[in-house]
């Protein structure tokens, strides 16, 4: 802003000092044309003519050095605006960087480090999305730790953390990089599985529910057995997304129901 206005105060003066050149000229010639006129006397001719033309190169000599300085100025001038423009971007990035981290945050579980419901809310709304547009399946799985409660009256809550951050490692390393988990809640976990059929993301399943069986989760030396029960389902014509997700999550209730580890 102050750039803008320095700048245009200044055009003006140029503006203001070229008029004023030119009248001084045009003075000066016409007082030439006069001397010439009036005067007889070539010695006095010569002598007032000198004058005159020293003077008009004065003038001239002036405004090419008040050009100079104002050029400078201007020189002086661009440059601030440049380094201005250079923090100011700096600024942005960092503003950029620390939102996107923030954003980030926003979506992430600190105990696990996993996605949390607001971004698997965000996930699924994309995939229905797709599956809405072009008819790709998806299958939707709810999860929740058996007995927990338990591990944490007998080993305390600490000891049921350090079983939640495990159970979030077990659960990344034996899902495909394309599926998606994330920490619902509690001890509660959701699994989507793109362009994966009920049958195929039961199978899936079954591999991780006994992977996470047979980890050994200890607790001072000792081995604490955890297990895991699944509800699996798939996106099917006419569903909401509400409908896939209480589809799974009553699977998962049967499961429980039939005596978990299922
Ligand atoms: P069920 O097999 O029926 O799921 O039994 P459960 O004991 O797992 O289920 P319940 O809903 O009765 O208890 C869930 C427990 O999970 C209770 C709560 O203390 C524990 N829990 C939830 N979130 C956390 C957490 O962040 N850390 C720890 N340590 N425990 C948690
Ligand atoms: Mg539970
Ligand atoms: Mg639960």
């Amino acid at each position: 802003q102050t750039f803008v206005v320095d700048s245009r105060q200044e055009q003006q003066e140029i503006g203001q000092n070229q008029r004023n050149l030119d009248m001084q000229v045009r003075r000066d010639v016409k007082k030439l044309h006069l001397t010439v006129k009036n005067t007889n006397e070539i010695g006095d001719l010569k002598k007032a003519v000198s004058l005159q033309l020293s003077g008009l190169v004065k003038a001239m000599d002036e405004f090419k050095r008040k050009e100079e300085e104002r050029e400078q100025r201007l020189q002086g001038r661009y440059e601030d605006l440049i380094d201005k423009v250079e923090i100011m971007e700096q600024e942005t990035r960092k503003v950029k960087a620390h939102m996107e981290e923030e954003r980030l945050r926003a979506r992430t579980d600190p105990l696990t480090g996993l996605p949390n419901r607001a971004a698997y809310d965000e996930h699924i709304a994309q995939e229905y999305e797709r599956w809405s547009r072009y008819r790709t399946s998806f299958s939707v799985v709810v999860c929740d730790l058996d007995f927990f409660k338990k591990v944490n009256d007998t080993y305390g809550h600490l000891a049921g953390d350090k079983v939640l951050r495990l159970v979030a490692k077990v659960i990344t390393k034996n899902i495909r990089v394309t599926d998606f988990v994330g920490r619902y809640g509690g001890e509660e976990f959701v699994i989507i599985l793109p362009s994966t059929s009920v049958q195929e993301a039961e199978q899936a399943m079954d591999k991780l529910r006994l992977s996470l069986e047979k980890s050994p989760f200890n607790f001072h030396g000792k081995p604490v057995g955890i297990t895991m029960s699944f509800g699996v389902t798939e996106i099917k014509e006419g569903d909401s997304l509400d409908d896939v997700f209480s589809r799974a999550d009553n699977a998962l209730y049967q499961a429980k129901e039939d005596g978990r580890n299922l």
